[in-house]
């Protein structure tokens, strides 16, 4: 069975004092191991919200936004590893499309990156998309291919066993538009990502590894997104600033 998560990816907002208002307001429990919550908020809230989340026993978990591939040095404005390590942090966002776009993180930045926060022990949450551009020239499943590459190609075995690596499917031009994927565009992606990983790393590691779709997920679309056989949760932009809201994605994906 594979894991089913809703990670709420906060991006630049929320101060420390919110970011507490809101995980007070989340809900979310369950006995499975198979079903999991994740915040992602700034660097400044994660000590904060960690500490709180260990104090309420939560089952909530917690991941950074990024990290530099290197533990430390001249790197001004970076953050690295072994510093979300020693603050309890073990899962990380790698190549959201806005650190790809509006900080130039290339796929060889991406790579950097991930291979360094698996070699550290980190769980990754890989997040690749087409621009809108491919998708209408009909060119998005190759353009998927070649994001994946490093990563099928590249990263050892090992990681993709011991499911260090989460993927996140985000066509840029549903994040943060409104303008979701329908259901069966996105099935339609997730099941060709998988056959990709069938193809070069087997059966079972495609079986095993969880795909988020993220995009303009929202109380209103999320059950039918988490109902495609290849779609095992989310990645929720927006939509995780609300309580309310996040606790119905939540509810979508436990109840599906
Ligand atoms: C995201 O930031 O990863 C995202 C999917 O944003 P939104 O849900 O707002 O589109």
């Amino acid at each position: 069975m594979r894991t089913k998560i809703v990670a709420g990816n906060w991006k630049m907002n929320l101060t420390l004092t919110e970011s507490k208002q809101l995980v007070n307001k989340l809900k979310f429990s369950s006995n499975s191991e198979n079903i999991r919550v994740l915040i992602i908020p700034p660097y400044t809230n994660l000590d904060g919200l960690k500490r709180l989340l260990d104090a309420q026993n939560s089952n909530i978990e917690i991941g950074s936004q990024n990290l530099h591939h290197l533990n430390s040095g001249a790197y001004t404005g970076e953050i690295s590893g072994q510093m979300l390590k020693d603050i309890g942090i073990h899962i990380v966002l790698v190549g959201h499309s806005e650190r790809r776009t509006l900080f130039n993180e290339c796929q060889e930045v991406v790579f950097q990156k991930s291979s360094s926060a698996l070699n550290q022990n980190f769980e990754i949450i890989y997040c690749f998309g087409e621009q809108l551009s491919e998708r209408i020239e009909g060119i998005h499943f190759n353009v998927i291919k070649n994001q994946l590459e490093h990563l099928i190609n590249k990263i050892d075995l090992k990681y993709w066993e011991s499911k260090q690596i989460v993927l996140a499917y985000e066509p840029v031009w549903a994040i943060g538009t409104g303008q979701t994927a329908t259901s069966e565009q996105a099935q339609e992606m997730h099941h060709h990502i998988r056959h990709l990983i069938q193809q070069s790393l087997g059966v079972q590691i495609a079986n095993q590894t969880s795909i988020l779709y993220g995009g303009s997920v929202k109380p209103s679309n999320a059950k039918e997104l988490f109902q495609q056989p290849d779609v095992d949760g989310g990645l929720i932009g927006g939509a995780s600033l609300d309580a309310t809201s996040f606790n119905s994605i939540i509810k979508s994906l436990i109840t599906q």
